[in-house]
């Protein structure tokens, strides 16, 4: 996290704030990591993933309208991992992505 552009002008993934009942449903539902990154991941879902991220037109819905989740917990640790790889794609093409080699159960386009 050392880039310093974020000014906060827009909402973006992980700067959204979702009503706290729906956060507790969530983490209700994925009381663990769906990241599950290797060597991060802290198991206990903490935070809410948007799957499809905000930039990419993802919503604050539970589920997409194909059924697939686009709110899932997550673990503090992967969420950041996750959210550095994100940026970094956006950024331009990922050229210092961090361990480019891990998959996403799913949870990821
Ligand atoms: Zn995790």
């Amino acid at each position: 996290m050392v880039w310093t552009g974020d000014r906060r002008t827009r909402p973006r993934n992980g700067a959204r704030r979702l009503p706290e009942k729906q956060r507790q449903r969530i983490l209700k539902r994925y009381p663990t990591c769906m990241l599950a990154v290797p060597g991060r991941c802290t198991v206990t879902s903490t935070e809410v993933h948007h799957v499809v991220d905000a930039a990419d037109g993802g919503s604050d819905n539970d589920f997409n309208d194909d059924g697939t989740p686009q709110l899932v917990g997550v673990c503090h640790e992967c969420h950041k991992h996750v959210s550095a790889k994100t940026s970094a794609a956006r950024r331009g093409g990922g050229t210092r992505v961090m361990r480019e080699k891990e998959r996403h159960p799913g949870v990821l386009p």
